[in-house]
């Protein structure tokens, strides 16, 4: 088995790759996503920097995976509305690249792809069923059943970081107060803090999850709340996808997560005693372990859940 080439489209940058039989990154490309430039640009660079990949990484490739950001038809292979890809809807990006390198190609969104990498390669290999939660700038979360992604109606991807935690919570973008996404984000620490911290807070410019977990770990006090209210939703959010799926491993990942030690007891404690009508102890809570090359390593692996489901090693 040869390799896969591997596409990564975020709102801000385009990482493209080739990834072995094992799960390794053998080059790697990247640009600007550069949206406002049209769909057709963003194609030919795509082109570009995986032929220059591919002649980089010494090793032919045998298909093409994609993750990518925002709503995608992973069976049409068309990409959806959103609004930081102005102009991209309906482009029919699988069977462009297709056409252009002559190979099978699977397109799906980047939290899914990022589940499958980490299933197949990562924190959750061999295990057939997993959640993989991303915690960043916003909560995204795929979900593997038996192996396979968890797939909604016509094959829509779940938003489970917009499940309501809190009902009279702040009112999110989604329509609802009080989802997961609107409390426990980066943004969102950042947002409590600015309207909770003491007048004479010395802390509020330019006020990130980042930075309000370095000031806890200084003692900051009301950073210390902040954080602790953090690990709070986390937990509850943590707790109901093992109520509701019971999974062998919840896999968490994201930018927020680069401080799960502050995070992780909180969790885990909030699992044992919210979850008692469950077996919890069989769901392992765990990081992320692919590092900063998940997303791409994830995409690979899309090609492989579609067109080699019994996985490269067997
Ligand atoms: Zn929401």
């Amino acid at each position: 088995m040869a390799a896969v080439g591997a596409i990564d489209i975020g709102g801000t940058k385009i990482a493209v790759g080739v990834v072995d039989e094992s799960g390794r990154v053998l080059a790697r490309r990247e640009c600007p996503t550069d949206a406002s430039r049209g769909y057709e640009d963003a194609l030919a660079r795509m082109c570009a920097m995986l032929r220059d990949a591919v002649q980089r990484g010494k090793q032919s490739i045998d298909g093409i995976g994609i993750g990518s950001t925002g709503p995608v038809d992973p069976f049409t292979g068309v990409i959806g509305k959103l609004d930081f890809l102005p102009g991209w809807e309906g482009s029919p990006l699988v069977d462009d690249l297709a056409r252009e390198f002559g190979l099978a190609v699977a397109m799906e969104n980047d939290g899914d792809a990022a589940a499958l990498g980490e299933a197949g390669w990562g924190a959750g290999r061999d295990k057939a069923n997993l959640a993989y939660v991303t915690v960043g700038t916003g909560i995204g979360v795929g979900i593997i059943a038996d192996g396979k992604l968890y797939r909604g109606a016509g094959g829509a991807h779940p938003e489970i970081g917009h499940h309501v935690i809190d009902c009279t919570g702040p009112l999110c973008s989604c329509g609802a107060h009080g989802c997961w996404e609107s409390l426990a984000t980066g943004p969102a620490m950042a947002q409590w803090l600015s309207s909770n911290a003491p007048p004479d807070y010395p802390h509020l410019d330019g006020l990130t999850g980042k930075r309000i977990c370095e000031l806890a770990r200084q003692g900051d006090a009301p950073a210390r709340r902040a954080v602790e209210r953090e690990a709070r939703y986390l937990g509850i959010g943590v707790a109901n996808l093992v109520t509701l799926f019971i999974p062998d491993t919840i896999v968490l990942g994201g930018s927020v997560m680069h401080s799960a030690d502050l995070f992780l007891d909180t969790i885990r404690d909030t699992v044992r005693r919210h979850c008692g009508y469950v077996p919890f102890e069989k769901t392992v809570v765990a990081l992320a372990s692919l590092g900063p090359d998940a997303n791409l390593i994830g995409a690979a692996r899309v090609w492989h859940h579609r067109f080699a489901p019994d996985g490269p090693r067997k």
